[in-house]
This record gives structure tokens, C-alpha cells and sequence, in this order.
């Protein structure tokens, strides 16, 4: 593991965990569908008992994506939402959470609407000012769960600098880092002390399966999650771990290309008449660009464009004919999604203007087709507004 650590990130994508199979020497790991194994006597077995606990091309998955975000053990999950859920059973009933305000709606609504009612409080704050972190913590907090970029504002969060507070605090910090992915973004090696992802969109690529990860850095981490895995049960299933082990194999080139692309269908939109402003962080015009430039590797492909109204939003989305409207971001395909109605709906009218999520405000992630084509679909689609 110490000398595969050295190789290049794309070497790691395409290698690590992903040795051709003993018997046979097949390249690919194979898709184990068994729910239990054959043992040799009573107690004795070939490490596996019952694929709840371990599955061979889960376990493979499992080191692949440790690997790529730099830490000690990962645990992969049924979706993004089931690796949120894990992490919260870290706590136990009174401790607090910090969180960023502007995160997945999702994970607030299982906050709020699941997870308070049992004990646990949470605090939501604007992340991308650090000292609010700060002030936030208090004597019950155990953690801190922060995303960035975030969606769909793509404000930024010094990661390194929350980090630094956490643990003067004793306070985890966890990072979802679904938005940039481990070749754009590597929050532990700026402190974290977990990394989740919705592997769903980036890691997968392909808008083909779900799945949710959670990467540890601390042996007591992993025996806890390797733990919940055992007991709650909401695992990722071979044949999702396998399309997510073909994904990771491309992860590198797909996201050289996604940062491209987006980079040039920003300043595309940023110059269009009809679109009142841009959000993406590798625009100078962002108010974070230059903490972008330093903590990530690169801007990706996720963006938000103001159109003014929800009837402009409408005329452009209806409009569009290479890129779908969509839920879900991170796939090969461009995907623009109204957030307002869709992945802020949950939140309500007083929620979303608090976080500056107007009717007028569309999410896009920029695919990998060729970038001309998907300039020109955006503009004719601008055409109509
Ligand atoms: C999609 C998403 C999630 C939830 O993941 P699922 O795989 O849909 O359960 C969490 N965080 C972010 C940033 C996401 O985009």
C-alpha cells in the first residue's frame, strides 16, 4: 500500500484494488453475487462468512476508493444518503452538529426530519465565513459537516482553516466532497477527518447506479463503520460496486474534461446577455476564486446561472435539446436542473431565499460531449428566453 501510495492519481484509479483475480487472471474484479460462503470446518473459513460483513468486489471498491482520497479505510453504502446516515452513528443521543447551510437537501432533511428525533441537534451555518464554524461549536458538539463547493451556490469553505478549529475544539470534520471528487478535491490531506460521497454522481460517472462512501482516516473510525456496515445493514451490492469500480477506472480523464468543459461554459455564459450572473468558482468574478485556486485542483463542472424568472427558467429548460433536465449531476451527460423545484423544494420559499436560491436560479452539470456542441445548445436554448 506505502509504494502504491506514490504512483499518480490516474495509475491508482485504474490499479488499486483492482488486481487481476487470482484464479483465473481476469483484468476485471468480478461481480461475487453470493450471499454466503462455504466454511471448510466449524470456525474455520477463507475470510468471508456472509456478504452483509464482506464481499469480495465491495472489498475491492472499498480500497480503490481509500486509495484516491488518501485515507486508511472506506465503507461504501446502498446511496449517499445511507453513508450520511452511518456518520451520524458516530453520536449518540444529545451531542450537536455544525453544518453548512447551503448543503444537498437531502442531507438537512434527514437532519431535521430523522435524525433530530432522536436526540441529535444540528446548527446550520454559512461555512464559507470560518469564524461562523467557530462560534457555532459548543461543549456537546461532535461534529462539524461541512460541503464545498456548495450546492447549488458553489460558495467555498476553507477547509484547511475549519479544520484547524475543529480539532483545537476536539471536534470531526467531515466533508462531503461529492461536488469536485478526489482528483479535483482531497479534504484529509487539509485535515478532515472523514470524506463522504454520493458516489452516485462523479465517482460512478455514468448516471447508472447509486451508492454512498464514507473514507476514514483513524483505526477507530473504521472498526466503527466496518461495524454499522454489519448491524444496519444498508450496504452497496456487488453489481453497483462493480459498475462503480468500471467508473473509478476513468475518473481522471472524465474529470481533466469536466473541469475543461466547465471552465468554457462559464465564460460562455458569464458573457451572455441573458444570463444575470454566473456561479462558479473558477470565474474571477467569483468571490472565492482565489481560495479555489488554492485548496482544489481544479473548478469542475458544476455551475449556476441566474435567468431572472421561473418563466425564463422554464423557457431555457424546455428549450434545451443535447442537455436533459434532470436531478442529479456528475454523469458523462449534461444535466441542468431547476433547483428551486427540485433539489430545493423541501426547504420552502423562506429557506431558499435565505440561501439565495431563486426562481430564476438553474444548476448545470457540464457533461464531457464536445464543448462546442454544448455552447450551442445552451445558446440556442438562451435564444428562447
Ligand atoms: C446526491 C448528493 C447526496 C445524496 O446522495 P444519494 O446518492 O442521492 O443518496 C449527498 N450530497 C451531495 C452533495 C449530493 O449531490
Amino acid at each position: 500500500m506505502a509504494e502504491a501510495m506514490k504512483r499518480g492519481f490516474a495509475t491508482r484509479a485504474i490499479h488499486d484494488g483492482q488486481e487481476p483475480e487470482k484464479l483465473t487472471g481476469a483484468v476485471n474484479v468480478p461481480i461475487f453475487l453470493t450471499s454466503t460462503y462455504q466454511q471448510e470446518e466449524i470456525g474455520k473459513n477463507k475470510g468471508h462468512e456472509y456478504a452483509r460483513l464482506t464481499n469480495p468486489t465491495r472489498d475491492a471498491l472499498e480500497e480503490s476508493l481509500c486509495s484516491l482520497e488518501g485515507g486508511t479505510s472506506a465503507h461504501v453504502f446502498g446511496s449517499g444518503m445511507a453513508a450520511i446516515t452511518a456518520l451520524c452513528t458516530m453520536m449518540k443521543s444529545g451531542d450537536h452538529v455544525v453544518c453548512s447551510d447551503n448543503v444537498y437537501g437531502g442531507t438537512a432533511r434527514v437532519f431535521d426530519k430523522v435524525l433530530a428525533n432522536y436526540g441529535l441537534t444540528f446548527t446550520y451555518v454559512d461555512s464559507s465565513v470560518t469564524e461562523n464554524v467557530a462560534a457555532a461549536i459548543r461543549p456537546e458538539t461532535r461534529l462539524v459537516h461541512i460541503e464545498t463547493p456548495t450546492n447549488p451556490m458553489m460558495a467555498i469553505t476553507d477547509i484547511a482553516a475549519v479544520a484547524r478549529i475543529c480539532h483545537e475544539r476536539g471536534v470531526e470534520l467531515s466533508v462531503d466532497n461529492t461536488f469536485l471528487s478526489p482528483y479535483l478535491q482531497q479534504p484529509i490531506a487539509m485535515g478532515a477527518d472523514i470524506v463522504m460521497h454520493s458516489t452516485t454522481k462523479f465517482l460512478n460517472g455514468h448516471s447508472d447506479g447509486l451508492g454512498g462512501v464514507l473514507i476514514c482516516t483513524k483505526p477507530e473510525q473504521a472498526e466503527r463503520f466496518r461495524f454499522v456496515q454489519k448491524c444496519t445493514g444498508g450496504i452497496l451490492s456487488p453489481f453497483e460496486s462493480y459498475l462503480l469500480l468500471r467508473g473509478v477506472k476513468t475518473l481522471a480523464v472524465r474529470m481533466k474534461q469536466h473541469d475543461a468543459n466547465g471552465r468554457v461554459v462559464a465564460r460562455f455564459l458569464e458573457g451572455h446577455p441573458k444570463v444575470k450572473a454566473v456561479f462558479y468558482p473558477g470565474l474571477e468574478s467569483h468571490p472565492q476564486h482565489g481560495l479555489a485556486v488554492r485548496q482544489q485542483r481544479g473548478f469542475g463542472s458544476m455551475l449556476s446561472i441566474e435567468l431572472g424568472s421561473l418563466e425564463n427558467a422554464n423557457r431555457f429548460a424546455k428549450s434545451l435539446r443535447l442537455g436533459f433536465l434532470a436531478e442529479s449531476l456528475g454523469g458523462v451527460e449534461t444535466l441542468v436542473c431547476h433547483p428551486a423545484t427540485m433539489t430545493h423544494a423541501a426547504i420552502g420559499p423562506e429557506g431558499r431565499a435565505r440561501l439565495g436560491i431563486t426562481d430564476g436560479l438553474m444548476r448545470i452539470s457540464v457533461g464531457i460531449e464536445d464543448v462546442e456542441d454544448i455552447v450551442a445548445d445552451l445558446e440556442q436554448a438562451l435564444d428562447q428566453v
